[in-house]
């Protein structure tokens, strides 16, 4: 007699009566879902307990993972930037109070790092600059003449009301 698989639905046939899914990958899929908590925490407490080992693993292998995960995310780049797109339209309140109470929270080491990160890539950034100020002339020199404008009417607006100055 066959059952329907309790992760994916399609039919199989079990085992023994407590057989509830078609595949390991299902029963896999089902118990990370429903224990994902405690799987996060047992993760967290496996760092923490073998941080050294981690941390040197990395060290010693960091040539081969950057690659492996440069292939990954290349193998894979549609299919996260999808899933980027689709998170940041669905949690766009919740992002930016995330992102806002993170900046206020520490706004001392942002301003540090963006300096750094500045200092470090000035060359780049002013090529960025550059290429973006070709890019956009038109709309830039449009509003700094307004800008302008504006200041010169306030200037004069304040002189006048001074009675002038000879
Ligand atoms: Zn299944």
């Amino acid at each position: 007699m066959s059952r329907l698989c309790a992760h994916c639905g399609k039919p199989f046939e079990p085992a023994n009566k407590n057989h509830r899914y078609c595949r390991r990958k299902c029963y896999r899929a089902a118990y990370d879902a429903a224990n994902r908590a405690r799987i996060a925490k047992r993760r967290a407490a496996y760092f923490v307990a073998h941080r050294k080992e981690i941390t040197t693993y990395c060290a010693a292998n960091r040539d081969r993972i950057a690659k492996r995960k440069a292939a990954w995310y290349a193998a894979n780049r549609e299919r996260i930037a999808a899933q980027q797109a689709a998170y940041r339209a669905a949690n766009r309140p919740r992002i930016a109070k995330r992102r806002a109470a993170g900046y206020a929270a520490n706004r001392e080491t942002v301003l540090k790092r963006l300096a750094a990160y500045r200092a470090a890539n000035r060359k780049r950034l002013t090529r960025y600059w550059a290429a973006y100020y070709v890019a956009n002339r038109a709309r830039i020199v449009k509003r700094r003449a307004a800008r302008r404008a504006a200041h010169r009417k306030r200037r004069k607006n304040s002189t006048a009301r001074k009675g002038g100055r000879k």
